[in-house]
């Protein structure tokens, strides 16, 4: 059994500069590609449910389904996170559930639409964050709503984004704001806003500095080198993956993703929690529709989720060796989640802010 903290294993990717990719599940072929690849190239791993994959999958479905894959898998430490938290008790449920990790997105309002204020977000990330540390679990608060810089809109996924028009300065994560943020809240990681949003439909160009803002990034790490950063809506939505899903009766307007090479790039500048879903969900997609067009007269389920979960695994790999992840798996010792409370009541965990 290896399942680690996100704190852990953020604090040793920090040390060996490197970065680890978030990937979300919903279902047990996913959970076991995911593994596969982090098992091939010998990686640490961040599982995440949203709380759509919660309600899809069931709690207890998905709890047990982290057991049996760290059964399976005893050597890859593996983190079990929540994504997007709504409120406390999304969180709380989460940890009661196993996940040794919880994102409370403050940024939002309960309803996980309406853009919260920034005492809102200071006050229930603080609430969560001392919750969470009593028993040992991590916590990823966001600052910055999530959204296009063409647009001015986020992009709802799984029933969470914000909904209408956004200002520009709510889309970009403030440096100084986040170093109050991460002083007042004592969370563990923080996410933030520089242009990426959820989906597939991020930018309708190869992004420049005009709509990916890796700038913000930068002067954020500057005021806060010992902050994990996280970028969230980072799928690459490669090229292939959107041409194999329209080749196989697909009709994905062409879009683009953030490019692997930025997020190496963020890497360097303190982004250690990558997250990807659209393209595993791609990766999967493109198979059951090519399966289903080439071989008409196949009715076996397997027949499509198997190159499917083989598709995904390639993904997974790739990602796991472009952001340095890969080589990491048994370097690490997994400290149990009862020792990392001691950690956090003794103080030694606070983040440092100056
Ligand atoms: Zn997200």
């Amino acid at each position: 059994m290896a399942l680690i903290t996100l704190r852990q294993l953020l604090d040793h990717a920090a040390e060996y500069s490197y970065g680890v990719p978030a990937f979300n599940i919903n279902n047990m072929e996913q959970g076991l590609a995911i593994m596969e690849a982090a098992k091939a190239v010998d990686a640490p791993v961040i599982i995440q449910a949203s709380r759509g994959a919660r309600s899809y999958a069931n709690d207890i479905m998905l709890a047990k389904m982290i057991e049996a894959l760290a059964a399976i898998y005893p050597d890859i430490p593996l983190c079990m996170h929540q994504d997007h938290g709504n409120n406390e008790a999304t969180c709380m449920t989460a940890i009661r559930h196993g996940f040794t990790s919880v994102m409370m997105d403050g940024s939002l309002e309960g309803d996980a639409k309406t853009p919260a204020s920034y005492e809102y977000n200071v006050e229930i990330s603080e609430r969560v964050a001392r919750m969470a540390h009593w028993v040992g679990a991590s916590v990823e608060g966001e600052l910055g709503v999530l959204g296009s810089l063409e647009t001015g809109e986020g992009e709802a996924e799984d029933g969470h984004g914000a909904v209408g028009k956004l200002d520009h300065s709510m889309l970009l994560t403030d440096p100084d704001q986040a170093v109050d943020f991460v002083k007042k809240t004592q969370v563990d990681a923080l996410a933030i806003a520089c242009g990426t949003s959820h989906g597939a439909y991020k930018f309708s160009r190869k992004p420049d500095g005009e709509i990916l803002a890796m700038s913000v990034i930068e002067a954020i790490h500057k005021k806060l080198p010992n902050t994990h950063l996280v970028m969230h809506g980072s799928s690459s939505v490669p090229q292939d993956l959107q041409d194999i899903i329209n080749e196989f009766g697909g009709a994905m307007p062409q879009t683009f993703g953030v490019p692997v090479e930025e997020i190496v790039r963020g890497i360097k500048m303190g982004v250690r929690k990558v997250n990807i879903d659209t393209d595993c969900r791609m990766a999967m997609t493109g198979q059951f529709r090519r399966i289903a067009e080439q071989n008409k007269a196949e009715f076996d389920p397997r027949k499509f989720l198997k190159p499917a979960m083989d598709a995904m695994r390639d993904l997974c790999k790739a990602r796991l060796e472009a952001f340095g992840t890969a080589g990491h798996a048994s370097k690490i010792k997994v400290i149990p989640m009862d020792d990392m409370a001691k950690r956090y009541a003794s103080g030694s965990l606070a983040p440092k802010t100056n």
